[in-house]
């Protein structure tokens, strides 16, 4: 897809689809003179402008744009920027000043560069579909192919391309998190990070079972042991703020519009790590899932896929913090040779892990992953995981859950969730949770100790946080159970399928770090 900035739209060519954003009574599509348009419908300005949730009509409304235009079939589309600055130019800016806020962590939006990088992601994120397994129809796919855009700057032209690239590492995420298991075994998915990485300065390494075994890696190879396909460790180093070179402030990329100020801990050039569950097919293991819940299991490395693309995203951005991406990769099958419920563990960190459900595999290899995070002595360690269906149960399918001990840090990834379109909500990491994943044979139990459905999402929280203690007092962790933003829903104009969340919010978050 392409971006073609015209003074005036009449440059267009006659065949695109041209845009009327008003506030109509419903959408319509106009032929007149040979000139078709579509009267897009959006709610009362006052809507938009009221708070910062209401972003959240914005991403609707392009993202309907766009597949109105899909279902007429035309491969160009046409509109003025202005017609959806004016929906974000109110009297008064929207200032959001979360309670805890120390040294001032505000956010302003609805400014036009705001704006810009919207509409540049969005309108990408809405285009996409997953047609890799399908023969192309003899008038080919369909696709909008290029959107001319009247009413912009060079630098509105800038962010609006910026926000294209941004989407287009998301729709790479959701088109990994897509393709079948089959296909996406964890060599292939190795291979995947390789190929996304590739020409960019992220240094890949690849652990093999073997290399792992010398790592004392024992969750990850356990997990993986059923499995014909071998495990990987996936590990990408990027260093953009070179060791010992003096810590450059401040005027990174200009964010656009919001200027979130998240607190300074970014200490010594300690990187920031990101773990991402890279479970490419998961059956349950020996503990297998009804055939209900086995479908789209494939996508249980979305946090892996993430991972990769935030990577690909960072690197080509060239931010300057540096940034490790790692992703334990395995499949939870059955086989004589899997793991099985009772069995014991020692992880990398020395802890042992009770198993008492197979399909708890996702914290069990992410035991291993955080682990392994030492190393970097980092300043912040940020897992993504769709782990727990409870996750689903608590929230439905309109946000995923956070967790992490740092109520500034938590507060400031919800805005920047509501900025970019990747909603969370907090749910607790207290210490008292501990006593459900206490073992009876080992250290901690992979699930609750007394087999109850109740608070599943936190369990696995906590049972990741086992595997944090060693951390630096001054590195932060926070824990995003992606579950529940695994696939679109209904009424997001969005392809159904992998959603490649939450790409937009990691790099936005990474890239306004102080
Ligand atoms: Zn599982």
């Amino acid at each position: 897809m392409k971006f073609i900035f015209k003074k005036n739209l009449k440059e267009a060519p006659k065949e695109a689809l041209f845009v009327s954003v008003c506030h109509t009574n419903k959408d319509e599509i106009f032929l007149e003179n040979g000139i078709k348009t579509l009267y897009l419908k959006r709610d009362e300005l006052e809507k938009f402008q009221s708070n910062t949730k209401n972003l959240r009509r914005l991403y609707l409304l392009i993202r309907k744009m766009v597949i109105l235009a899909k279902q007429t079939q035309v491969k160009q589309l046409a509109f003025n920027f202005n017609d959806f600055a004016i929906l974000l130019s109110s009297t008064k800016k929207t200032e959001v000043t979360p309670p805890l806020a120390n040294g001032g962590v505000t956010s302003v939006f609805s400014s036009t560069l705001e704006l810009a990088e919207i509409i540049g992601t969005q309108i990408a994120f809405a285009n996409y579909e997953f047609v890799q397994y399908k023969t192309p129809p003899p008038e080919g796919f369909n696709f909008i192919k290029e959107i001319f855009i009247e009413g912009t700057n060079p630098e509105i032209q800038k962010i609006i391309l910026k926000g294209n690239i941004i989407a287009e590492e998301v729709n790479k995420t959701r088109s990994l998190s897509n393709t079948p298991g089959g296909d996406m075994t964890p060599s292939v998915l190795a291979q995947e990070a390789k190929k996304a990485l590739k020409n960019l300065p992220v240094k890949v390494k690849i652990l093999g079972e073997k290399e792992m075994a010398k790592e004392k890696m024992e969750a990850i190879l356990a997990v993986g042991r059923g499995s014909e396909m071998e495990s990987k460790f996936i590990i990408l180093e990027y260093w953009g703020d070179k060791k010992g070179e003096e810590k450059k402030d401040k005027s990174d990329f200009p964010p656009a519009g919001g200027k979130v100020g998240l607190p300074s801990f970014l200490t010594k050039n300690a990187p920031i790590v990101l773990v991402g569950k890279g479970v490419t097919f998961d059956s349950g293991g020996i503990n297998l899932k009804p055939s209900s819940s086995l479908l789209g299991m494939n996508m249980d490395m979305s946090g892996g896929a993430a991972v990769i693309h935030t990577m690909a995203l960072i690197a080509k951005n060239k931010i300057k913090k540096n940034v490790i991406g790692l992703i334990p990769a395995v499949e939870n099958m059955p086989s004589g040779k899997s793991y099985r419920p009772g069995d014991v563990i020692r992880s990398m960190s020395g802890q042992t892990i009770e198993i008492l459900n197979t399909d708890a595999e996702g914290r069990v290899i992410l035991a291993d992953a955080l682990t392994y995070a030492e190393k970097y002595k980092p300043s912040l360690v940020i897992d993504i995981a769709t782990l727990t269906g409870a996750a689903v149960v608590a929230l439905g399918e309109r946000a995923s859950a956070i967790f992490t001990d740092d109520d500034i840090l938590c507060k400031n990834f919800e805005e920047i969730g509501e900025e970019t379109g990747e909603y969370l909500w907090r749910l607790p990491l207290w210490e008292e949770y501990e006593s459900e994943i206490k073992g009876s044979l080992g250290d901690w139990t992979n699930c609750h100790n007394k087999d109850s459905r109740y608070g599943g999402a936190t369990n696995g929280a906590i049972f990741l946080k086992q595997f944090t203690k060693k951390y630096s007092k001054d590195c932060k962790w926070v824990h995003l159970d992606i579950a529940p933003r695994m696939t679109s829903i209904a009424g997001e104009y969005l392809a159904p399928g992998a959603l490649g969340t939450p790409v937009r919010l990691l790099y936005k978050i990474i890239e306004k770090l102080k």
